[in-house]
C-alpha cells in the first residue's frame, strides 16, 4: 500500500480491522467518484459519539467544528437517535400536498421560538435564503407590479451557493466566474450605516444580512447598525431579513442572535443546527411579509417531510428540555475567557470576535494550511472561516472542561507550528 497523502504524523494503520480499507484508498476513490468543488482535508470519518469523531484508522479527534455549526446536540445523542428511528419507521415523506404531524409541530414550535408567524420548510439553508428573497421581491411587486425589486446585500456576506443566494453573497471570488447573477442586488458596507443609507431608494424591497457574518470570519453586527438598518427598512416599507442559519439556534445564548439586539426582521432564515445532521432549513416570515406570497407561489418536493420535521421537532424539544440555550450563553463565556488568554500570550493573533459558542481567532498570516493542518495533527476538528481566522463553532453541549481539552490542544497545535512564522 501507497501513502499518497502526507498527514504529518504518518498513518497509524495498527488499529485498523483486518481487511478493512486504507484510508489511502478512500480517498483515491473519493477523488475519482466526486465532482472537484473541494480540497478536502486526509481525514476519514466514519462514527461519531459526544464530542469525538472517529477516523477509519480508529483515531479519536475532539471536535469544535460540528460539521459547520450544525451538530448542536453531538454525535449519536441517545434521545435524538432514538426518534429518528421510530419516525423512519412510520413516515419519511409524503409532499406538500398533504399534512403530516412533525411538521405542525416543528412548525408552532419553531414559530413560537423565533416569534414569527409563518414558517416554510426547506432542505438547506441556501433554499432559505432563496425562498426569503423571493418573499422581498414579492412584496416589492405587490407595491408597484414589478419597479420595487432593488435588494440591498453585504460585502463579506455568505448566503449559499444556489444562484439567488449567490447573487446576494458579497464574495467576488464566489460569484465571478457564475456572472451575470441575478439583477438587482447592491452590496454595502456591514456595520457600516451610511453606505446602507445611500443604497436605499423607493425601489428598495428588502435588506438581507447575517446578524453575525459566519464565512466572511465572525464579524457580530453592531446595535445600532441594526437598529439603524431596520429604521430605514421601516421608513422605506422594505424588508428586513436576517440570515440566522449559521448564528441561530441557540448558539449565541439566545435562540436567535437578534434576539439580543432589541429589533425583529420581517423575516429570517435557519438551518444548520435545526435538524443537528437531517438536511432541513426553514424561512420565517411575520407580519406583512407573512402573506406577500400566495398559493403557487413557491413549492418543494421534499421540504417539509416528516422525517426531516420530526428531526427538527425533537431537536426543539430537546433545545428546551435541556435549557441548550442558556448552557451555549454561559459556556461561551468561558470559551471566551480562554481564547482572550490565548490570544493575550501570542502575536500571532490579532483578533478575537465573536458571541457565544461562534467565536474566532484571527491570525497575522493565513491559517492554511500550516496552522489547520496542525489542529489536525493534534486530533483537533476546527477549521477557517476566510483565511486567517480558526473558527469556533462547537456542539452546544460542550462542558468547561471540553474547553479546556480543546485549548490544550490547540496550544501544542500552535507551539508545534511556531517555526513557520519565526
Ligand atoms: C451555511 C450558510 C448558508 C447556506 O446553507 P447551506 O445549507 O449550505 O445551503 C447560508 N447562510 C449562512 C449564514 C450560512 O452560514
Amino acid at each position: 500500500m501507497e501513502a499518497g497523502i502526507q498527514t504529518g504524523q504518518g498513518v497509524k494503520t495498527e488499529t485498523r480491522e483486518p481487511g478493512k480499507k486504507a484510508k489511502e484508498t478512500w480517498i483515491e476513490e473519493g477523488e475519482a467518484a466526486f465532482y472537484k468543488t473541494y480540497n478536502r482535508f486526509p481525514v476519514v470519518f466514519e462514527r461519531g459519539k459526544g464530542l469525538y469523531l472517529y477516523d477509519t484508522d480508529g483515531n479519536e479527534y475532539l471536535d469544535f467544528y460540528a460539521g459547520i455549526a450544525v451538530n448542536a446536540l453531538g454525535y449519536g445523542d441517545p434521545e435524538y437517535t432514538s426518534h429518528l428511528k421510530e419516525q423512519a419507521e412510520k413516515l419519511l415523506h409524503i409532499s406538500n400536498y398533504f399534512y403530516n404531524p412533525p411538521s405542525i409541530e416543528a412548525g408552532q414550535k419553531l414559530l413560537a421560538a423565533a416569534e414569527m408567524d409563518k414558517v416554510f420548510f426547506t432542505n438547506s439553508g441556501t433554499e432559505a435564503v432563496e425562498g426569503a428573497l423571493k418573499i422581498a421581491r414579492r412584496y416589492g411587486y405587490n407595491k408597484s407590479g414589478g419597479q420595487d425589486y432593488e435588494i440591498i446585500a453585504m460585502k463579506n456576506s455568505f448566503h449559499g451557493r444556489s444562484t439567488g443566494a449567490l447573487a446576494v453573497t458579497g464574495n467576488d471570488h464566489y460569484q465571478e466566474p457564475f456572472k451575470p447573477l441575478m439583477p438587482g442586488i447592491r452590496f454595502a458596507e456591514f456595520n457600516n450605516l451610511d453606505s446602507v443609507k445611500a443604497l436605499f431608494h423607493e425601489k428598495t424591497c428588502g435588506v438581507i444580512l447575517e446578524t453575525i457574518q459566519g464565512e466572511g470570519g465572525i464579524y457580530p453586527a453592531e446595535k445600532e447598525f441594526l437598529e439603524g438598518v431596520r429604521n430605514l427598512c421601516d421608513q422605506y416599507d422594505a424588508l428586513l431579513i436576517l440570515d440566522e442559519i449559521q448564528c441561530g439556534m441557540g448558539r449565541t445564548g439566545t435562540m436567535f442572535a437578534w434576539q439580543q439586539y432589541g429589533i425583529k426582521p420581517d423575516v429570517m432564515t435557519v438551518a444548520k443546527a435545526l435538524g443537528n445532521g437531517v438536511p432541513i432549513g426553514a424561512f420565517l416570515a411575520r407580519g406583512k411579509a407573512a402573506t406577500a406570497m400566495v398559493p403557487g407561489d413557491h413549492g418543494t418536493t421534499y421540504g417539509g417531510n416528516p422525517f426531516a420535521c420530526g428531526a427538527a421537532s425533537k431537536v426543539l424539544d430537546i433545545f428546551q428540555s435541556r435549557n441548550l440555550t442558556d448552557h451555549a450563553g454561559q459556556i461561551g463565556n468561558y470559551l471566551w475567557e480562554r481564547l482572550e488568554e490565548l490570544k493575550n500570550g501570542y502575536p500571532i493573533i490579532k483578533d478575537h470576535r465573536g458571541m457565544g459558542l461562534m467565536q474566532g481567532l484571527e491570525f497575522t498570516m493565513p491559517v492554511g494550511p500550516v496552522i489547520t493542518n496542525a489542529l489536525l495533527e493534534q486530533k483537533l476538528v476546527l477549521i477557517s472561516a476566510g483565511t486567517h481566522m480558526i473558527r469556533f463553532v462547537p456542539p452546544l453541549i460542550i462542558e468547561k472542561a471540553d474547553v479546556d481539552q480543546m485549548i490544550q490542544r490547540l496550544l501544542a497545535a500552535i507551539e508545534s507550528c511556531k517555526a513557520s512564522w519565526q
